[in-house]
């Protein structure tokens, strides 16, 4: 048997970049002969297998044909006799599809380095289109290696586009797509992601509400402000739907899957961009519409997810409502300092407790405001 490191692994380190996870393909040997081995097998549709030492992941070669729609539609044929080459032609992309023996030597059928070099991203063979979670996948390598200058070949865009003009991408569970969008909003520039999805049509299907021009770029441009800090997913997420309605927001992130804390964010992030472009400007009501909002936020019980909210909106809201922003957080600090026992030990009970902590925190913050902001 033999055994060559596969995928990004080789990827990577003809890229120069750091090798996070190591994979490889092991050619010529059965489960037993692994098993014998010390090898721990995972997963029970694929013959993989866990090294007893490194953890690392080892694969029997292997070939997938497409059965049905959708993802669930894979035959996967593992043998002895199965190929290194047959293994890497039912890999994504042809930088994806390179190995490398024991020797360090490369083998590459498909002519990754040729593309690595040219900076293209394209698939390996016409079965591509027979998964169309790789148009996701496509979208996020784009997105990963666009500093580094690469982006989908054009045969392969066309071939996206074909597959989408399929209805392939209707057929995409929401699970899947939400694991690479997540994936994506951590990516170098994730905007690119959303500009392939565009380019070849999915978004429309994925996320209709971006599909505007418009509405894309003022999303891209807010998702770009909150990827330069060290945010969060749920703040990425904010930054990408803050163009909508909050509930266009929670409707979009509930259809994706998303998790709760990104819902939430996408919708505090939507209600508050339209309040804010809202704020009177007379000082009690603007005083008390602040107030409304620490509220609506919950900064009470809320305080981390609050300052996260803070900061999507300090740099992804447009420049006239900045002021705005400091304004609320100007409040966020003056209301915080109420401290609700001290008005319960001066003898407040129930309601009248409730309405004493609420005008005490009205009047700090009307205090607090500098006079620009009143
Ligand atoms: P990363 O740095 O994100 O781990 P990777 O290239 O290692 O990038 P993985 O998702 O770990 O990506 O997958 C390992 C390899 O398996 C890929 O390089 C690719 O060759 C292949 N692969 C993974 N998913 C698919 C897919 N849906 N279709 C075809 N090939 C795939
Ligand atoms: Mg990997």
């Amino acid at each position: 048997m033999q055994t060559y490191l596969v995928g990004g692994a080789v990827r990577d380190e003809l890229l120069g970049i750091d090798v996070k996870d190591r994979d490889w393909v092991v050619v010529g040997a059965t489960p037993d002969e692994m098993l014998a081995r010390g090898f721990k097998q995972v997963g029970a549709d694929f013959p993989v297998f866990l090294h007893p030492r490194t953890r690392e992941e080892y694969a029997l070669a292997r070939t997938e044909r497409k059965q049905g729609r959708g993802y669930h539609g894979f035959s996967v044929y593992s043998a002895p006799d199965v190929t290194l080459e047959e293994d890497l032609k039912r890999r994504d992309l042809t930088i994806n599809a390179m190995a490398q023996n024991e020797h360090g030597e490369l083998v590459d059928p498909f002519h990754g380095l040729e593309d690595l070099r040219a900076r293209q991203l394209r698939h390996v063979s016409p079965a591509f289109a027979e998964d169309p979670l790789r148009i996701l996948r496509t979208a996020r390598f784009a997105a990963r290696f666009q500093p580094m200058g690469f982006s989908v070949a054009t045969d392969t865009m066309a071939l996206m586009q074909q597959m989408v003009a399929q209805g392939e991408v209707d057929h995409l569970v929401p699970e899947r797509v939400w694991q690479e969008v997540q994936r994506a909003l951590h990516e170098q520039e994730p905007g690119t992601f959303f500009e392939v999805l565009r380019d070849c049509g999915a978004l429309p299907v994925l996320i209709p509400e971006l599909a505007d021009s418009d509405i894309l770029a003022e999303a891209l441009s807010a998702l770009r402000a909150v990827a330069q800090l060290d945010s969060r997913t749920e703040q990425r997420f904010a930054a990408l739907l803050l163009p909508l309605s909050p509930e266009q927001a929670v409707t979009r992130a509930e259809a994706m899957k998303a998790p709760n804390d990104c819902r939430d964010m996408a919708r505090l992030a939507c209600h508050f961009k339209s309040a804010l472009a809202d704020l009177s400007s007379t000082q009690h009501a603007c005083a008390s519409a602040l107030l409304e909002l620490l509220d609506y936020a919950d900064l009470w019980r809320r305080e981390a997810r609050f300052e996260a909210l803070l900061q999507v909106l300090e740099c992804a809201l447009p420049e006239d409502l900045r002021a705005r922003v400091k304004a609320l957080q100007i409040a966020a600090r003056a209301a915080g300092g109420v401290n609700p026992g001290e008005l319960l030990d001066r003898g407040f009970k129930g309601k009248a407790l409730g309405e004493a902590i609420r005008l005490e925190r009205l009047k700090r913050i009307e205090r607090a405001l500098p006079e620009s902001n009143r």
